[in-house]
């Protein structure tokens, strides 16, 4: 019964990523407002792996994304997050780990115009570590963000590097793989309590390794047909 349910569960997730790279990629419409609803935010929400990067390396996700559909650009680069304190319209790449921003955001997404936060969205399995330790650190929460919105002060007041990096597929493919194994390996032993053989973990491993690789594929495949059709578009036009 519990193999079903754990084969039902990566069905589901499996056809999740899918809807997920093709609307990252296919999105015919001008500019689109994400909220938790889109397949990314929720994926942001429900998969538990997304716990560690929240909760150790202070990564987050707005709750309100703005998306502009240029299909030769990564998400990074066309998409904004507005703040709702001062209105101020951020690009993304103001967080990314050449200006140091990236991570450590643990209070939120700082905004340097006005000194406020932007609100972010929380994943599920950290919601839960949060609320159940919240007797451990609820004491130093008060000193602990003030600190923390100094330290934001500080980078933020140095400029900021806004150009596009080197996008790599690859890195992407593994963080797919990643994602994936943390889900299903918390899927099975957490929620199902599977009984533990080493088989299950190594055989999970192989079949990450490969989701990994052929979303890359996908993706490579995608972003190639896009860039041939903007090509062929503006040849056209000159
Ligand atoms: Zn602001």
């Amino acid at each position: 019964m519990t193999s079903i349910s754990v084969l039902v569960f990566k069905c589901v997730y499996i056809l999740l990523l899918a809807s997920l790279i093709f609307e990252m990629n296919n999105s015919q419409s001008e500019y689109r407002v994400w909220k938790w609803k889109n397949v990314y935010m929720l994926h942001w929400i429900l998969n538990p792996g997304i716990a560690f990067n929240e909760l150790f390396l202070g990564q987050r996700m707005p709750k309100i994304l703005f998306v502009k559909e240029d299909a030769t650009k990564t998400l990074s680069e066309k998409s904004f997050l507005p703040c709702p304190h001062c209105g101020t319209i951020h690009p993304s790449l103001e967080w990314s780990s050449r200006n140091k921003t990236a991570f450590g955001n643990w209070f939120g997404l700082y905004c340097y115009r006005c000194g406020k936060i932007i609100p972010c969205l929380r994943n599920l399995t950290s919601f839960i570590i949060i609320a159940v330790t919240s007797p451990i650190w609820i004491w130093f929460e008060k000193k602990w963000k003030e600190k923390w919105l100094i330290k934001q002060k500080e980078k933020f007041s140095k400029p900021l590097e806004l150009s596009v990096p080197e996008y790599n597929l690859w890195t992407q493919g593994l963080r797919i793989g990643i994602g994936y194994y943390v889900l299903i390996m918390f899927t099975k032993f957490v929620i199902f309590q599977e009984t533990f053989t080493w088989k299950k973990p190594i055989g999970n491993l192989v079949e990450s390794i490969l989701i990994g690789l052929v979303s890359a594929a996908i993706i490579k495949e995608l972003a190639f047909k896009r860039k041939s059709a903007v090509r062929k578009t503006s040849e056209l036009k000159s």
